[in-house]
């Protein structure tokens, strides 16, 4: 028997472990059913640790992990007594060693090592930067082909700690495509013989990697925490929070709670928000997100850009917000601002843009009274440590292959300006 079933959160259906994405009879979430119910650290550098509950048959070698630290100088300016950060990016002298900066490579090294244990050699992404390099990266320690398509304005974003490898194939997207465009031409790309898609939220792989963030948390606090802040765009990393919970729960050593999830979009941008206020499980655009790419441009977190999130499928966000009894902030781009400096100042360590939205989103609740004192807190700092990174590594850039005008290109077009 293998290490885990698929099971259908709709219908119910049962699937053994391999890579699929869908059940065959509706569209909503599967999820791994591990048969180890109790959570045994595996010796091994690296989120390979939690091994146990990744949907993977051999282990990852990877030294990437999320981290877990008890705050200390934010936790005295907020008046929190247990106020713990779980940090995913690079920090070294906390033992962070995530060196593309963002949890992304949490969800890329499962994922990439499910499609190689299923026969795949080769995956699309779409990406506005973190996603980009975290796969990127995984392909070039593990020769796994990737085609990433990334907007425009992510372009900058496009780095990478090591030299790039032949095996990364960049297609960028012309000015005025967006995060959604840019998933939408992946998703065409996918239709190509040899070409898998990793299905974003839908891949248990992706969940269950960043998981390991509630997982850390529970195993360095002993329990799991009363609450769980973050920075949402697609809500895949608070939905893996949740599942993380409901896992330990079942494990028995950690508590019987879930951890309420407190998350924030960035304005103007905010659909999730609009809908969850309204106690909608649809997102309704005309009301939720009137006027997408104007609002997106306005966006300081534009990572948080995400036009059709796993918001209303069965097992998605709305599940995870009513199953915790969640709260959704609406964050500004100078609260974010004002947030990143203070956490800069007091924590010690540089934060990318979304995290920032959480901080915010963590001093508005500390505020309104949605947490106490002496609560539990985990707040994910999903990534950061980009200008630590430059004070050891030199960075260099991954260069497109190829253009889109839009996400309707033909495909031979793209594939005769490219090395498909
Ligand atoms: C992708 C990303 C997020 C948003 O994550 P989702 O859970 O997928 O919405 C937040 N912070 C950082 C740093 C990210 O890279
Ligand atoms: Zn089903």
């Amino acid at each position: 028997m293998g290490k885990y079933t698929l099971k259908c959160l709709q219908c119910g259906s049962e699937y053994q472990g391999d890579y699929r994405l869908k059940c065959d009879h509706d569209n909503s979430f599967l999820r791994a059913n591990y048969h180890t119910k109790q959570l045994a650290l595996k010796r091994t550098k690296g989120m390979g640790k939690f091994y146990d509950w990744l949907p993977i048959h051999k282990q990852l070698d990877t030294d990437a992990a999320p981290i877990t630290y008890k705050s200390e100088e934010l936790a005295r300016e907020l008046g929190l007594t247990n106020l713990y950060i779980g940090f995913s990016g690079y920090w070294p002298e906390r033992g962070a060693l995530v060196r593309t900066c963002s949890f992304k490579e949490l969800e890329a090294h499962p994922t990439m090592q499910r499609l190689k244990e299923a026969g795949g050699s080769a995956i699309v992404v779409a990406s506005v930067g973190n996603t980009a390099r975290a796969f990127a990266h995984v392909s070039a320690m593990t020769g796994i082909d990737v085609h990433i398509v990334v907007p425009h304005s992510g372009l900058s974003r496009m780095w990478l700690p090591e030299e790039p490898t032949d095996s990364i194939h960049l297609i960028r997207m012309a000015e005025g495509n967006d995060y959604t465009d840019a998933i939408y031409l992946a998703d065409r790309i996918a239709q190509l013989p040899g070409i898998m898609s990793e299905g974003g939220a839908k891949n248990v792989a992706r969940r269950d990697g960043m998981g390991t963030v509630m997982l850390d948390a529970a195993v360095t606090i002993k329990r799991i925490p009363d609450h769980y802040f973050q920075a949402v765009g697609s809500g895949t990393g608070a939905i893996s929070a949740w599942e993380a919970a409901i896992r330990l729960r079942c494990d028995g050593r950690f508590g019987k709670h879930f951890p309420k999830l407190q998350i924030a979009q960035n304005l103007p941008f905010a659909p999730m928000l609009s809908a969850w206020n309204a106690g909608r499980r649809e997102i309704i655009p005309q009301i939720d997100m009137p006027d997408p790419k104007k609002d997106i441009g306005e966006m300081y977190a534009d990572v948080l850009s995400n036009r059709a999130p796993p918001y209303s499928v069965t097992g998605g966000l709305f599940d995870a917000l009513s199953a915790t009894n969640g709260l959704m902030y609406g964050i500004t781009n100078d609260e974010a601002k004002e947030a990143k400096s203070l956490f800069e100042l007091l924590e010690g360590i540089d934060i990318l843009s979304p995290s920032a939205v959480a901080v915010a989103s963590l001093i508005k609740a500390v505020r309104a009274g949605n947490v106490a004192k002496d609560d539990v807190i985990l707040l994910n700092i999903a990534g950061g440590g980009t200008e630590r990174l430059k004070q050891d590594y030199s960075l260099t850039m991954m260069h497109p292959i190829a253009s889109a005008k839009n996400p309707d290109v033909p495909l031979d077009d793209l594939i005769q300006s490219g090395k498909y």
